[in-house]
């Protein structure tokens, strides 16, 4: 830890506490002519996201029981790591990611992209719903920062080191949160098996690498880091692959 240079954060459950709340919901234009409202929408949301273990589909999966919504059971569940989830329900194909899911499957933004660029630019972490091919609406979430964050970045900077975001989140989100958290070097829009690429990248430029995490998808790069750090509060595979545990 002490001949380290740079130190790269996993932003999701490190930086942030990792327990999104819903903010918005957005419906796109024709949602009355598609017979369905917000609450379709988050019902219909919530409903993939029972079967993942995403935070991101835990606060949908809040909100909707929060308003009371009875959630259907999705069959052919398939999480598609980095972009989202999605699964058979009630005879509908519903799907719940990001831009980069929708795009990969050619379904219909439906007007949707600058709502979810607006979001964004708010730190927001924005996911879309599509039914059955189009996207019907996107439903926002928010993470806050962990009381310390700012302050543990300017400590690192104080000794010199250089401090990176690494992150699967998009870009626009990722520099927003980057910016209240005080880091400069934002890599965003990292896939899971990725992460570890990255932190080679930056040994190759002969720098020594300290990587901070807490997710499964953490693990490959806390494994390639020259010190991995894990969360304590995060997953179990985290601190198996880190040689430090916070
Ligand atoms: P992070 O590096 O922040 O932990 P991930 O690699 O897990 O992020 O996810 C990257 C992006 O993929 C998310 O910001 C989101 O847009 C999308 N995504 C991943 N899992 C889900 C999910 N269960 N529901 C909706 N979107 C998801
Ligand atoms: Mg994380």
């Amino acid at each position: 830890l002490g001949r380290v240079g740079v130190v790269v954060l996993d932003k999701t459950g490190t930086i942030t506490t990792g327990q999104p709340a819903v903010t918005d919901v957005v419906l796109a234009g024709d949602i009355v002519i598609a017979g369905m409202d917000e609450n379709e929408i988050l019902r219909l949301a919530a409903s993939v996201e029972k079967g993942s273990e995403h935070p991101l589909g835990e606060a949908i999966w809040a909100q909707a029981t929060s308003r009371g919504l009875t959630l259907a059971e999705p069959t052919g569940f398939i999480a598609e790591p980095g972009q989202g989830v999605t699964a058979e329900v009630e005879g509908k194909q519903v799907a719940v990611g990001n831009l980069r899911m929708m795009e990969n499957h050619g379904w219909a933004l439906n007007g949707l992209t600058s709502e979810v660029e607006r979001l964004q630019a708010e730190a927001k972490t924005a996911m879309l719903v599509a039914v059955d091919g189009t996207v019907r609406g996107v439903i926002a979430v928010a993470d806050t920062l962990k009381e310390g964050s700012l302050e543990a970045v300017k400590t690192l900077h104080e000794l010199g080191l250089q401090v990176v975001m690494l992150t699967g989140d998009n870009q626009r989100t990722a520099e927003a949160i980057a910016r209240l958290a005080g880091i400069d070097t934002v890599l965003a829009e990292v896939l899971p098996q990725d992460k570890s690429e990255q932190v080679k990248q930056l040994q190759s430029e002969g720098k020594v690498v300290a990587m901070v995490g807490d997710g499964v998808n953490d693990a490959p790069a806390l494994a390639q880091a020259d010190v991995g750090i894990a969360i304590g509060t995060g997953t179990d595979v985290a601190m198996a692959a880190a040689s430090v545990t916070l």
